[in-house]
C-alpha cells in the first residue's frame, strides 16, 4: 500500500486546474502517466527569460522583452490579410503591437486606449517600426511580477500548450509534501544537492542556462533519486532471491572429468574463471542469477554444459533455453553426442513437437529419464514438469524478458539460473538491466581464431562483390549474404532478399543459391540450413534470421547489403557467423550512399575492432542508449530523470548505494529505510517493496 504521505503526488492530473477530460489523455501521453508525480517529472528544456526591459533602441531583433506601454489607438485592419495594429507610447519611443485574425472587442478589453499595460514578447524591426507580434503576455502593473519572470520551457506535444503546463506544474509543485530525507547525508553534501521539494522548485525554475544544465545540483539529485530507486529495487529482488530458499548443488565432478577428456582442447582460462563463479554460486545455498557475457565464438556453450553436469552430478536436472527454433536444434546437436559419450540423456523440445512425440518428452523431463532439456520457450508452458529441475540456463538473453525468466525459475525448487549473452552490454546498461546481479565475462577466446577482414564499399560496387564471390565458390568456399530489413517491413524485407536470391541463382544456378527468412517454417529453415553447412549450397541469402544461427566453419566470406541499416551489435552478431573455421574469413559491409557523418563512423569502427565490448561501447557514445538497446527489446526501464550518458557516474554510486543498504538494512526497518520505501514507492518501484514483505 502506498504510503498516505504519498497521496497528493498521486492525485490524478485532471484534479490540477486548467486540466480537464479533454486535456486529459493528451497531457497523458505527452507525460508517460496520468498522475501529478508524471508532471513533476518533466522537466524544463529550455526557459524565456522575460526580466529584459531595454530602450527600443538597444533591443535586438528576435529577443524577448517586457515593456511598459500606454495604449495610444487602435487600427482595425482593411481586410483579413493585414493585421490588426495597437499603436503604443513607450519611455523609449513608439511600439506597435501587431494581431493577425484579431478579434477588436477582445483587443480593445486586455489593451483599453489611454490605460498603460506592461506586456511582453519577441521585438523586431518592421518597416521602420518597433513591434511586438502576438504578445505572450498582456496584464496590468499588478501583473507585472506575473508576467515579469523567467518562464520554464517543457517539451511539448500536439494539443498541450506551453501555458497549460507552466501553469499545471505550479500547482503540482504547491502538492509536493516535505519528505524524510532519503539520502546518505555526507553523499548528499559532498553532491551539495538540495531536499526534494527545493530540488523540484528549482528544476522546474530555471533562471539561467546552467539551471537547466544535467550538472546542476538539483537536477542531479532527481536524477540520483530516480536511479537509486531503481538500483535498489533490483538490490532488494536480488537479495531475496539469495536467501529464498535455494539448494546446494555441488556434483562430484565425475561427468565434468569425463568431459573434459572427451574435448580435444583445453578450457581457456575465461571459460575456466566462469565456471569457478558459477559453481561457487551453485554450492551456496542461496538462489543463483548469474549474467554469463561473451563475444561470439567464445565458448560460452561450454561453460554452460560444465555446469549443467553439475547438477547432473548430484542427481539433479538441467536445462537449456534459446531464443529460437535453431538455435535450440543447434545446441541440441552440438551437445548430444558429447553427452552421449559420457552417459547423460537429453532431449529437445520446441513449439514444433506435437502429439506423441511431445508427450513422450514431457514424460521423459517427468520422470527424469532426460537428465537435460533443450528447447524454447516451450520449455516453460503450464504443462511441463521436471522431476527435480536444480539448474537452467537462458541463452540469448536479449530475446527473453525478465518475467519469462522467472517463470523457468519458477519451475524447480529453486532453480539457479545462467544467463547467457552473447550481446555486449556497455557496463552501464548492464546495471540498468541487471543492478548488481553478477557477471561473469569471457574475455578471452578460445586459441586459434583467425581475424575477419572487414572491409567497406559503396553499393554500386555489387557486381565486383558478385564476381569475387563467383571465384571463391569455384575453391569451396561458403558465403553468406545478408539482406537488411527494409523499413521495418517484414514484406519488403522478404522482397529485398528474394530479389538478391533471383539474381544471384541466374548467375551461379539454383543448385548452389540457397534462400532462408524469417516468413518460412521451422522445418524449411532447417533443411536450407542443412544444405548450407554439409550439402551442395555455396551461397546462403538471409535476412537477418541467421543473426544467432548457425556454425558452418567453411563459411568465410559474408557480404551485408545496407549495412548502415543495420545495428553495431548486429553486424557483430553476423560477422560472428564467419571466422570459425581454419581459413582466412572477409566480410564485406555495402552502404547506400549517401552515409552520413554516424553511419561513417559506426562502419569504421566495425573495420577496426573485432572486440564486441569496444564496439558496443562506441555505438552507445554515437547514438545514445535507448537505441543500443531499445527499451522492449531489453527489458530496460526508460528513465525519466536520469540519462545515462550525462549521469553515467551517477548510477555506478547508485549501485553501491544499494548494494550497502541492502547489506545493513535488508528489510528497510531502520530510519532510513522508512524513507527508502518512500523513495522506492515514488518511483513505482512496488514490486520491490511487495517482494520484502511477503517473503
Ligand atoms: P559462443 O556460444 O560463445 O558463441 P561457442 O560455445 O559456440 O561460442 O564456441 C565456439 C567454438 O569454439 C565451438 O566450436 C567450440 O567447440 C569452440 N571452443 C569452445 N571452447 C574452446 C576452447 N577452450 N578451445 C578451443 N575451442 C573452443
Ligand atoms: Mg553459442
Amino acid at each position: 500500500m502506498r504510503p498516505e504521505i504519498l497521496f497528493p503526488l498521486f492525485a490524478e492530473i485532471d484534479s490540477l486546474p486548467g486540466i480537464g477530460p479533454r486535456l486529459k489523455p493528451l497531457l497523458a501521453r505527452l507525460l508517460g502517466g496520468e498522475h501529478i508525480v508524471d508532471l513533476l517529472w518533466h522537466l524544463p528544456s529550455g526557459l524565456i527569460d522575460r526580466r529584459f526591459s531595454p530602450p527600443l533602441d538597444e533591443t535586438i531583433d528576435g529577443s524577448i522583452v517586457t515593456l511598459d506601454v500606454w495604449v495610444e489607438r487602435h487600427d482595425a485592419p482593411p481586410n483579413r490579410r493585414r493585421p490588426y495594429r495597437v499603436i503604443c507610447k513607450t519611455q523609449s519611443g513608439p511600439l506597435v503591437l501587431a494581431f493577425f485574425n484579431a478579434r477588436g472587442k477582445y483587443l480593445n478589453e486586455v489593451l483599453p486606449i489611454g490605460e498603460k499595460r506592461i506586456v511582453s514578447g519577441k521585438i523586431d524591426h518592421y518597416r521602420g517600426e518597433y513591434q511586438i507580434t502576438h504578445p505572450d503576455r498582456i496584464g496590468t502593473e499588478a501583473e507585472r511580477d506575473e508576467i515579469q519572470t523567467v518562464e520554464p520551457v517543457y517539451p511539448m506535444s500536439a494539443g498541450v500548450t506551453g501555458k497549460t503546463l507552466t501553469k499545471a506544474t505550479r500547482a503540482a509543485l504547491a502538492t509536493v509534501p516535505d519528505l524524510p530525507e532519503w539520502h546518505d547525508p555526507a553523499l548528499q553534501a559532498r553532491h551539495k544537492w538540495p531536499d526534494l521539494k527545493t530540488a523540484l522548485h528549482q528544476a522546474h525554475n530555471p533562471e539561467s542556462d546552467a539551471d537547466l544544465s544535467p550538472d546542476h545540483p538539483a537536477r542531479k539529485r532527481l536524477a540520483y533519486d530516480e536511479l537509486l530507486a531503481n538500483q535498489l529495487a533490483l538490490a532488494l529482488i536480488r537479495a531475496k532471491m539469495r536467501t529464498l530458499g535455494g539448494r546446494v548443488t555441488q556434483g562430484d565432478g565425475r561427468l565434468r572429468k569425463a568431459l573434459e577428456a572427451q574435448l580435444p582442447f583445453a578450457m581457456t582460462g575465461a571459460q575456466q574463471r566462469a565456471l569457478n563463479d558459477i559453481y561457487a554460486d551453485m554450492g551456496s545455498n542461496g538462489r543463483m542469477l548469474r549474467l554469463l557475457q561473451g563475444d561470439v565464438g567464445s565458448g560460452k556453450t561450454l561453460v554452460a554444459l560444465m555446469a549443467m553436469l553439475n547438477a547432473i552430478e548430484t542427481g539433479r536436472q538441467a536445462a537449456l533455453m534459446a531464443p529460437t527454433e535453431i538455435l535450440a536444434r543447434q545446441h541440441f546437436e552440438t551437445i548430444s553426442p558429447l553427452l552421449e559419450k559420457i552417459g547423460v540423456t537429453c532431449a529437445v523440445l520446441t513449439g514444433r513437437d506435437k502429439g506423441k512425440n511431445r508427450k513422450a518428452t514431457l514424460e521423459g523431463f517427468a520422470s527424469g529419464e532426460f537428465q537435460i532439456a533443450v528447447g524454447t520457450h516451450a520449455l516453460f508452458q503450464e504443462d511441463v514438469q521436471f522431476r527435480d529441475l536444480a539448474f537452467a540456463v537462458v541463452d540469448e538473453q536479449h530475446r527473453f524478458g525478465v518475467h519469462q525468466r522467472l517463470m523457468l525459475a519458477g519451475k524447480g525448487q529453486a532453480v539457479d539460473v545462467l544467463v547467457m549473452t552473447a550481446t555486449p552490454i556497455p557496463r552501464t546498461l548492464t546495471l540498468t538491466a541487471f543492478g548488481d546481479m553478477e557477471v561473469s565475462k569471457l574475455d578471452e577466446k578460445p586459441p586459434g581464431r583467425k581475424p575477419v577482414d572487414t572491409r567497406v564499399l559503396p553499393a554500386d560496387k555489387v557486381d565486383e562483390v558478385i564476381s569475387g564471390i563467383g571465384r571463391a565458390m569455384r575453391t569451396g568456399t561458403k558465403i553468406y549474404w545478408v539482406c537488411p530489413l527494409v523499413e521495418d517491413s517484414e514484406i519488403l524485407d522478404l522482397q529485398a532478399a528474394e530479389e538478391r536470391h533471383r539474381i544471384l541463382v541466374d548467375l551461379f544456378g539454383e543448385a548452389h543459391v540457397g534462400l532462408i527468412h524469417g516468413k518460412m517454417k521451422a522445418k524449411e529453415k532447417d533443411a536450407v540450413m542443412e544444405r548450407f553447412a554439409h550439402g551442395d549450397l555455396s551461397v546462403l541469402v538471409a535476412t537477418t534470421v541467421i543473426e544467432v544461427g548457425v556454425n558452418v566453419p567453411e563459411a568465410t566470406i559474408m557480404v551485408i547489403e545496407h549495412a548502415e541499416r543495420f545495428g553495431l551489435a548486429q553486424l557483430h552478431q553476423l560477422r560472428g557467423r564467419i571466422g570459425r573455421g581454419d581459413a582466412a574469413s572477409t566480410c564485406l559491409l555495402l552502404y547506400g550512399s549517401p552515409l552520413g557523418e554516424i553511419s561513417k563512423a559506426r562502419l569504421k569502427i566495425m573495420r577496426e575492432t573485432e572486440d564486441g565490448f569496444v564496439i558496443a561501447e562506441e555505438d552507445l557514445r554515437l547514438r545514445g542508449a535507448g537505441e543500443v538497446l531499445g527499451t522492449r527489446q531489453s527489458g530496460l526501464q526508460a528513465y525519466r530523470l536520469a540519462n545515462l550518458e550525462l549521469h553515467g557516474d551517477l548510477l555506478a554510486i547508485a549501485r553501491d548505494d544499494a548494494r550497502l543498504i541492502v547489506e545493513l538494512d535488508p528489510d528497510l526497518q531502520k530510519p532510513r529505510g522508512d524513507a527508502l520505501r518512500l523513495l522506492l514507492y515514488l518511483f513505482e518501484r512496488d514490486e520491490a517493496v511487495r517482494y520484502f514483505r511477503s517473503g
